[in-house]
């Protein structure tokens, strides 16, 4: 059994670490059952290291987060530390990661399980068997553009402004992971941008336009305009297989994506950087739900987002395909035998806490792996 993967785990605030308590269960599970074993570590994160070490990340931390091959993040956090200032917010524990370790492409995938169907707010015709990913850049975009601010008019007015703006570079990188993702999916890539009312937008489509026809002709791409891709998702969302965009309209489009799934339990991300000359990608996963402090310490919350987002890292990060497929038809398995956590429950389904939950996937994976 070999122990050489680096995995630093940081479960933070509310229900993340019970959550996560239910990977570790995966991980032991691998570990007997499969002759697979990591170097884990962990760390406090956000509000739990603001009370331990004075701050929502240590340096030493961060250290352990760039030594590690990969970060499985549960969520930070909460009232308890709202009163503290702006400097010592729990999330700033996340953004420091995110800035330090340069994690540009955030994939949130969006798939309705068969079992959850039903969850979806829309028509389960047209939300059956949906499998897209979105690929958001992260770090660029209007929300860092300079210049930013507020400024006063000679006139007695103020006006605010945030400047959208893309490298070539910034672009290139984020859609190459966009097309790497669909060449192991359905070959198809859609470009989301603005690219009839802006420079930066136009500049987009012909940046992607020109990457593609270098090193992914065998990748399908289409161009779309973001406000059509939001009505799109909601008309006839299996049409996409992977959709690329910058910062602002991914934020926007795969909250959208996110919530055609009905749960936000369930849903699990990714944050990738870039591929170093050593063949090390530093990478971060994690649900997107947050800290949940209205049912923290009740044993109610859903591990599924969790372990979905464990799921990801093993197949993104470490490669091993399998372990991740048998974790993601476990989970399936148990929402088809009618298990369902408080958040997805349905009507003749059986109500169950965490811990049951995370027991239930145990025994499918037993299964699966006799
Ligand atoms: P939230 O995602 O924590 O909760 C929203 C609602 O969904 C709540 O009713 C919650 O009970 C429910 N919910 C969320 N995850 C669930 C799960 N796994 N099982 C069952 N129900 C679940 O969002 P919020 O209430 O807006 O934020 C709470 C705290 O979390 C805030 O401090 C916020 O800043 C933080 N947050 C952190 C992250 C992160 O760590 N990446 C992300 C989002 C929010």
């Amino acid at each position: 059994m070999t122990a050489n993967k680096k995995l630093l785990i940081l479960p933070g605030d509310g229900i993340g670490p019970e959550v996560m308590r239910e990977v570790r269960r995966v991980i032991d599970w691998l570990g007997r059952r499969r002759m697979v074993s990591f170097d884990v570590s962990d760390d406090h994160v956000g509000g739990s290291a603001i009370d331990t070490y004075g701050t929502p990340i240590t340096d030493a931390t961060m250290e352990k987060a760039k030594a590690a091959d990969a970060i499985l993040f549960g969520s930070v956090g909460g009232p308890k530390w709202d009163r503290l200032g702006f400097d010592l917010r729990p999330e700033l524990a996340i953004l420091r990661l995110r800035k330090e370790l340069d994690l540009f492409a955030n994939l949130r995938p969006a798939i309705v399980l068969d079992p959850l169907v039903e969850a979806s707010t829309l028509k389960a015709d047209v939300v059956r068997g949906l499998d897209l990913m979105i690929v958001r850049e992260s770090t660029g975009g209007v929300y860092f553009g300079e210049p930013r601010g507020v400024e006063a008019l000679p006139d007695g007015q103020k006006r605010g402004f945030d400047t959208e703006s893309y490298t070539t570079g910034e672009i290139e990188r984020v859609c190459r992971v966009g097309f790497e993702l669909a060449r192991n999916r359905h070959s198809r890539v859609c470009s989301v941008e603005k690219a009839n009312v802006m420079q930066s937008g136009m500049f987009w489509r012909q940046t992607v336009t020109e990457l593609r026809e270098r090193e992914f002709a065998d990748v399908e791409l289409t161009h779309m305009y973001a406000d059509n891709c939001a009505m799109q998702l909601v008309r006839n969302p299996r049409q996409f297989d992977v959709i690329v965009t910058s910062n602002l309209f991914g934020d926007l489009l795969s909250d959208l994506a996110s919530m055609l799934t009905g749960s936000l339990g369930m849903l699990p991300s990714a944050t990738l950087g870039a591929v170093q000359p050593s063949g090390k990608r530093y990478a971060l996963y994690e649900p997107i739900h947050g800290s949940a402090p209205d049912i923290a310490g009740k044993g109610v919350a859903n591990p599924l987002g969790q372990l979905l987002s464990f799921a990801m890292l093993l197949r993104y990060s470490f490669r091993m395909e399998e372990d991740a497929g048998l974790i993601e038809k476990a989970c399936v398995n148990v929402l088809k035998n009618g298990l369902r956590t408080a958040d997805i429950m349905a009507p003749g389904s059986a109500r169950v806490g965490t811990g049951v939950m995370g027991e239930s996937i145990l025994r499918e994976l037993d299964k699966l792996a006799a």
